[in-house]
């Protein structure tokens, strides 16, 4: 068992050699200023995020954010005895390969090219830490197509993809009450907890459940331990928008005329004192909740992202897969509910009831694709 166990440590810290080593090589080959790939080491002052899923970044010039991500690079640190062989279907890792960067889709109702924002959590739903590009992720992915009744391909579509988002979305309550149509009542402020100030994210205070505080603790001490939190960015895994009193939110709303879309909706999962939005990563330019696609790749390609999908479900929290930051506790049930149609709709705009797949012929805008939240 020691020695298995130092077997897998040391392939693991080969694993991490052999990642330094490409990236060294990635970093020789990019062009001088391309340094954002780095963490910082002392953290900029924290932006104000602009709400969820705002389009606009928060700063200007966003710089350029290559959408690279080798294919055969891990997802995270391969698993003890997980090599990236496997037997696949002839074809399917270079499709995947392909694909990755180039897939012309929309699967959350916006234009999307390639699939690499979403690797992470499809390898942590195939049970896999090996990159898109190998017969093992192919192998795999096979695998679970057949599961699901789909056509064993092994290769990534986004028929496969739907059929991964309808469970990603069923796995949250909150999303699962909306579908029918109600909207979970919003708890008394005073039954919630405050976060510590270290735990914030900015100065704005942060409420919660007390049980959703707690996991959380629990989640954010886990990922010290296995160092995807560290002093080098003290902002990651801060919280920048937990409970929202939806009393507020309504007035703002129908004062704007606007909602915003996505941070403002009539019945946002930030009212259940259940749902935490967590600094992962913001490129450069970008705040922590941009859903600017350059921003939520750079998300997906951090350590800590990766950390999330793979462990976060040890601790209650479900992930909605557009936005990396946007987490929900399961461990306690969302309040009782009214009908949404109960709700003030003055400056609303309406919502995406979680359904797993876009209705024939629906031309979705961003802001009314995404925001089951
Ligand atoms: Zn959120």
């Amino acid at each position: 068992m020691a020695a298995r166990w130092r077997r897998g440590t040391r392939e693991r810290r080969r694993g991490r050699r052999l990642g330094s080593i490409l990236l060294v090589l990635l970093l020789t080959g990019c062009v001088a200023g391309a340094g954002w790939l780095f963490w910082p080491t002392s953290a900029p002052p924290p932006e104000t995020p602009t709400g969820d899923g705002a389009d606009e970044p928060v700063a200007a010039a966003p710089q350029y954010v290559p959408s690279n991500d080798p294919p055969a690079a891990p997802l995270a640190p391969l698993p003890l005895d997980e090599t990236c062989e496997g037997s696949a279907p002839p074809g399917a890792a270079q499709a995947n390969a392909d694909s990755l960067n180039t897939m012309s889709w929309a699967p959350f109702g916006r234009q999307e090219v390639g699939w690499t924002i979403y690797a992470p959590r499809i390898g942590a739903e195939l049970a896999t830490a090996c990159g898109p590009g190998t017969t093992r992720f192919a192998a795999a992915l096979a695998g679970w197509q057949a599961g699901h009744r789909l056509a064993p391909t092994g290769v990534l579509d986004g028929a496969t993809f739907d059929v991964m988002k309808t469970r990603w979305t069923l796995a949250r309550p909150f999303a699962a009450i909306n579908a029918r149509g109600e909207c979970p009542n919003a708890p008394a402020q005073s039954g919630l907890s405050a976060a510590r100030s270290d735990e914030v994210y900015g100065s704005k205070p942060a409420y919660l459940r007390p049980g959703a505080l707690d996991a959380y603790r629990r989640l954010v001490e886990a990922a010290r331990k296995d160092g995807v939190v560290s002093a080098r960015d003290p902002r990651v895994l801060t919280i920048f928008s937990s409970f929202r009193d939806p009393a507020a939110d309504a007035a703002r709303c129908a004062r704007d005329n606007n909602c915003q879309g996505v941070s403002r909706t009539i019945c946002s999962a930030h009212r259940t004192g259940l749902a935490i939005d967590l600094f992962v990563a913001a490129a450069p330019g970008y705040g922590p909740d941009s859903s600017t696609d350059d921003n939520r790749r750079f998300m997906a390609r951090s350590d800590v992202y990766r950390w999330l999908v793979v462990n976060a479900g040890r601790f209650g929290f479900v992930n909605y897969v557009f936005e990396p930051w946007h987490w929900e506790w399961t461990g306690e049930p969302p309040l009782p509910g009214v009908p949404i149609s109960s709700l003030p709709q003055e400056g609303s705009q309406p919502l995406d009831q979680g359904a797993p797949a876009p209705q024939p012929g629906q031309k979705a805008s961003p802001s009314k694709t995404h925001e089951v939240r």
